[in-house]
């Protein structure tokens, strides 16, 4: 079934109990995510949900309506640039018998593993059987890139794509979207794989879990993928059903990132360019390599890149409110730029040719997001390894921890 605003049949008089304060589309069921105002058309007080609102409005005086869909197999052929190497082919195997027997995985993976096309075969066989497909992820800018790796892949199929304010939709039998759009489908997907799954807490938003479970039909599979996965994820997918995969696509190890111990945020507040930093970039740039300088908050990014672009002109910077995002992003792929500062916003989903990383305020990441950092360098083949840099005040857990989930991967080991 799919939840639908103004067609289809009444699946609930109402979106929220006004009166319990839980909303029948995501299940929030927290006062304080519920806003509550009195409306003189309606002659009530009416009362809407504020987790699931940027999908559109549930509220305690319209009714949530839902149409059937049938469920309907197609060939779903897909192409594929590369022959899948041992370890993808055996990962590959083992998600198909996972739905075969409905039962939940999850994909333990290093970054640029190759997780994406070990789905192709699940996917193309779930569709043949006639069963829903999601592709799903926290974050747009993997949705967007996804979606169009899998359209260049199975080109006879129609995917949806559905995120905040952006509707492709076909008929929801192939779809690829934010994890939030979940909250508009009961049981539909006989088979929901979730993309960067450590980028939302799943285990602490509970919300979110309630979704994936919901959107499943009775009989599916939910396929987990992970650099870093935590406790809840092993959980949801069963010990057992943990399938791991420690090298990336190529072979090659992953660079060990080098800890250079350096604050900047003195230099900076004196508008000095930080001596080390300065140092890195030149070497990094005289290679013909380019860099994302990857820093901690927006207000010390607004102050370090005009510090940045006086010393290598045309250095930029880009965050996740920016409206030139996409055309800053294309500017580092093209190499038009060479230098880049970014938040966490590129932790994930993006990939450069010849690229190194930096990390300045590295004290201040945690190791979930250190990993997809280093995880950027290094995808492609023909530049296989890359160098990474935590420029920090002073040592972390997380950093250790990151060095850690690094090093274990390189000798084939995992770290739960
Ligand atoms: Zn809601």
């Amino acid at each position: 079934m799919i939840i639908k605003h103004m067609k289809g049949e009444i699946y609930m008089d109402r979106g929220v109990d006004p009166d319990k304060y839980i909303c029948h589309r995501c299940s929030n069921d927290m006062k304080r995510y519920f806003y509550k105002y009195h409306s003189a058309y309606h002659g009530t007080d009416v009362v809407y949900c504020l987790k699931c609102v940027n999908i559109g409005r549930s509220d305690s005086v319209t009714p949530l309506r839902v149409i059937h869909t049938a469920r309907k197999p197609e060939p779903c052929r897909y192409h594929l640039d590369f022959e899948l190497s041992e370890a993808q082919q055996a990962a590959s195997d083992r998600i198909v018998e996972a739905l075969s027997a409905h039962s939940d995985m999850l994909l333990y993976a290093v970054t640029g593993a190759g997780k994406t096309e070990i789905v192709f075969e699940a996917i193309s066989l779930a569709r043949r059987r006639g069963m829903n497909v999601a592709f799903v992820s926290p974050r747009i800018d993997v949705v967007k890139e996804v979606h169009l790796r899998l359209s260049g892949a199975f080109r006879d199929s129609d995917i949806d794509l559905l995120y905040t304010g952006v509707k492709e939709t076909f008929e929801h039998r192939f779809t690829v979207c934010t994890v939030h759009q979940l909250y508009n489908y009961i049981d539909h997907f006989g088979l929901i794989i979730v993309d960067e799954t450590d980028a939302f807490p799943m285990s602490s938003d509970r919300q979110l879990l309630n979704a994936v479970r919901r959107a499943a039909a009775a009989s599916s599979t939910t396929v987990l993928m992970t650099a870093t996965p935590d406790r809840g994820m092993i959980e949801f997918a069963g010990a057992e059903n943990v399938v791991t995969l420690t090298r990336r696509y190529h072979g090659h190890d992953l660079a060990i990132p080098k800890v250079v111990w350096q604050g900047i945020t003195k230099d900076v507040n004196r508008r000095r360019l930080p001596a080390g930093l300065e140092g890195l970039i030149t070497g990094i740039l005289e290679k013909g390599r380019r860099v994302l300088v990857f820093v901690p908050e927006i207000s010390l990014m607004e102050k370090l890149q005009p510090l940045v672009a006086a010393k290598f002109p045309g250095a930029d910077s880009v965050y996740s409110g920016d409206e030139e995002r996409y055309g800053k992003v294309d500017s580092m792929r093209n190499g038009r730029t060479r230098v880049l500062l970014t938040t966490t916003i590129l932790e994930r989903g993006v990939t450069f040719k010849n690229l190194d990383v930096i990390v300045v305020g590295a004290e201040t990441f945690n190791s979930d997001s250190l990993v997809q950092i280093c995880g950027r360098t290094g995808r492609k083949t023909d530049d296989p390894v890359g160098n990474i840099w935590f420029l920090a005040e002073y040592n972390t857990g997380h950093i250790r921890r990151t060095i850690r989930i690094i090093k274990n991967f390189n000798a084939g080991r995992t770290t739960l």
